[in-house]
């Protein structure tokens, strides 16, 4: 339910939008300024990632040019990519945000902040940064790569909280193993972004490195990584909704689902001044977690990601998320975190190969023959597994792709 503090807010966005062009023409024919209720605000149109594409360059900056300090653009990877705005505020908001981010996870200013994800037009790397600075903590600004580097930097400075990617930070957690280092290792804690992981490998990550893992979600539309966060407790993340309103979403209808239900994220940005963005689909997957978080903070919480609306995918009439493939290699014995999909279509029929790593001591007929049971009994679905070692399928520093469909 939205709030009469976060309603006030976005009334007094439409009357700021109310002469700007790119909400005059998305929203035509329809008066914000009539907008009343809650029911009124949920029958407006949805924005999505190819709106704001269609307005590259700058067609989102809603203030004049003299307020615009900075701007972030999202990776594009296929076609045009959206460019975001930002005022000296939404860079403070933003810092601010982060920064309440790093004290939910219960970092100070005496901890020592090794962050990885990259700088420049992407949004990750700075917005570490700044609101690590905002806390007080030192920063070291490694940006991503360089392995060599990033263990001898972790070790002489005495790294005590290492911000990644999943994959990245498996990646350093399976180095720091292999050349037996971790007494040398100060971190206590590691803040995972930027896409959705398994169970397994946060079990691996946290048992190699030694810390207790925290997630953190944004995206470069909305501000950047820092706009919600795990606390101690591991039930969800808390996100701020004194800067954002969130809607859960059933994707096909559009329609709210109900309370507690999985669907995809909305957000309406209460606050942003560069872009402000209204009911934009994030195309994430979760859902909010009812009742009051153990840890006291009262902001409210959505569940740990569970996976993308594009993500998912239908074999032979079944919708399947990467996350239900993570909870069975979880189940599996001997089964690794690691894993990739190949989807063919072989005379008429739909063929599902699922690649994934095994412990070096596992027998391979055993494991492959159980996540196929699992697979069967579990989604409904025949699939070809193929066991290959710890190491054999691709990690990557940036976000993994997993499932590759060449049915199309
Ligand atoms: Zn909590």
């Amino acid at each position: 339910m939205m709030n009469q503090v976060q309603f006030d807010g976005i009334k007094k966005m439409f009357v700021k939008l109310s002469g700007d062009e790119f909400y005059k023409k998305k929203f035509e024919g329809i008066d914000l300024l009539a907008i009343q209720s809650q029911e009124d605000f949920e029958s407006l149109p949805f924005t999505d990632k190819s709106d704001l594409r269609a307005a590259y360059p700058l067609g989102l900056q809603a203030v004049p040019d003299s307020e615009i300090v900075r701007i972030h653009s999202s990776s594009g990877t296929t076609g045009t990519p959206v460019i975001i705005p930002y005022t000296r505020q939404d860079v403070t908001d933003w810092a601010e945000m982060f920064k309440r981010c790093y004290e939910t996870a219960g970092l100070t200013n005496s901890d020592r902040v090794h962050i990885t994800p990259g700088y420049g037009l992407w949004t990750a790397g700075i917005g570490f940064q700044a609101g690590a600075e905002l806390l007080g903590a030192m920063v070291i600004p490694m940006g991503p790569g360089n392995t060599d580097k990033q263990i001898k930097m972790m070790r002489d400075l005495r790294s005590t909280v290492l911000c990644a990617t999943s994959s990245y930070a498996l990646l350093l957690a399976e180095e720091i193993t292999k050349r037996k280092v971790k007494d040398k290792i100060h971190l206590t804690k590691g803040i995972i972004g930027s896409e959705r992981w398994g169970e397994k490998m946060r079990h691996r990550i946290a048992n190699e490195l030694g810390v207790q893992l925290y997630d953190i979600y944004g995206l470069t539309e909305i501000y950047g990584p820092g706009i919600a966060m795990s606390c101690d407790q591991e039930c969800g993340m808390h996100y701020w909704d004194d800067y954002l309103y969130f809607e859960i979403i059933d994707q096909k209808t559009g329609k709210q689902v109900p309370y507690g239900e999985i669907g995809e994220l909305v957000i309406t940005t209460l606050r942003k001044e560069g872009a402000p963005l209204i009911r934009y689909r994030t195309h994430d997957l979760t859902r909010f977690m009812p009742g009051k978080c153990a840890c006291g903070l009262k902001y409210p919480r959505i569940d740990t990601l569970i996976g993308r609306t594009d993500d998912m995918i239908k074999v032979k009439g079944t919708n399947i998320f990467p996350a239900q493939i993570d909870e069975i290699l979880r189940e599996v014995e001997g089964s690794s975190s690691e894993y990739q999909v190949i989807i063919d279509h072989l005379n008429g029929k739909d063929i599902m190969t699922l690649f994934f790593e095994i412990e070096l001591e596992a027998d391979k007929e055993t494991v492959e023959q159980d996540v196929k049971h699992h697979c069967k009994a579990k989604i409904g679905i025949t699939v070809i597994p193929k066991a290959v070692s710890i190491g054999e399928l691709p990690r990557s520093e940036k976000k993994s792709t997993r499932i590759f469909d060449n049915r199309y």
